[in-house]
């Protein structure tokens, strides 16, 4: 036989009984003189031999896990040339997407350019209210995605279903999306700051060897600034997202490393999202 379909491949190892008899037995003989395809369908049981150790582990998230094994990538681009659908104030329609009874017009459809995810620009009937969605292909969450336009200061942050919601008058939308690049980042380390440390050492200095960062935290009146110098001349940084559990997550935009979080006081804890 030829070699073996992944998906074949995988019934054979998560339900062989799911296959016909004679497709199950000349896979057998197949996997017996075909190195390469025992080697995939080795690759496959470990796999689920691993999921199911995490899945049946104490207190496991299983979004979370599903996150770690298939991360975002650190930066996707959508560029014009990846529209696959563009409706533009001519007729409306109900996207499948929006609550019941709720008119939205499908503004702009766009395929990365790895394919990797879709990112779809809706409009409420009202003409105001936008809401952008990023549907991933390869990787398990866009929650925690910064949204950019190209050329433009003008940066949203994704929700925990992958969505922006923001409003924008009709004219500034055509000038923002229809020609310009869209370009997500999504986080290349998470830090902790604890503000006992930034008490006890009059600031505190973070350092992810993992992730080549160092990032210096101190607290003042009204804010809380975060530095983060460059790992080398080609590895800047350019956002930060902070989420405390009191709190709504926050973007913030870096001018050389450099951001300021307005804040009464420092959160007892604060985990840093950092983006390229
Ligand atoms: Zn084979």
């Amino acid at each position: 036989m030829n070699h073996a379909e992944e998906h074949t491949l995988d019934l054979y190892v998560l339900n062989p009984e799911l296959l016909d008899a004679d497709l199950r037995t000349a896979l057998r003989e197949h996997l017996d003189c075909c190195a390469g395809c025992r080697n995939l369908a080795e690759t496959i049981r470990a796999f689920y031999n691993e999921l199911d150790r995490h899945l049946s582990g104490p207190g496991t998230d299983v979004r979370i896990l599903m996150r770690r094994i298939f991360p975002a990538p650190p930066v996707l681009r959508f560029s014009p040339s990846g529209t696959t659908n563009r409706t533009v104030s001519v007729g409306r329609r109900e996207s499948e997407g929006a609550p019941a009874g709720e008119a939205q017009d499908v503004l702009l459809t766009r395929s990365s350019s790895g394919g990797e995810a879709e990112i779809t620009i809706r409009r409420s009937s009202d003409g105001n209210a936008c809401t952008i969605t990023l549907t991933p292909n390869t990787f398990a969450s866009a929650e925690g995605g910064i949204v950019s336009f190209a050329g433009d200061d003008f940066h949203v942050l994704l929700d925990e279903s992958g969505e922006a919601k923001f409003s924008l008058a009709p004219e500034q939308q055509a000038a923002r999306w229809h020609e310009r690049e869209i370009i997500v980042r999504f986080p290349v380390a998470q830090l902790h700051a604890s503000s006992a440390r930034v008490r006890r050492e009059g600031g505190h200095t973070i350092v992810d060897r993992s992730a080549d960062i160092t990032a210096r935290v101190l607290s003042r009146e009204g804010a809380i600034d975060i530095t983060i110098p460059p790992a080398t001349p080609e590895r800047q940084f350019h956002f930060l997202s902070v989420n405390n559990p009191s709190r709504e997550r926050l973007l913030i935009r870096l001018e050389n490393g450099a951001g300021s979080i307005p804040a009464e006081s420092m959160p007892e804890e604060l985990f840093i999202d950092i983006y390229a």
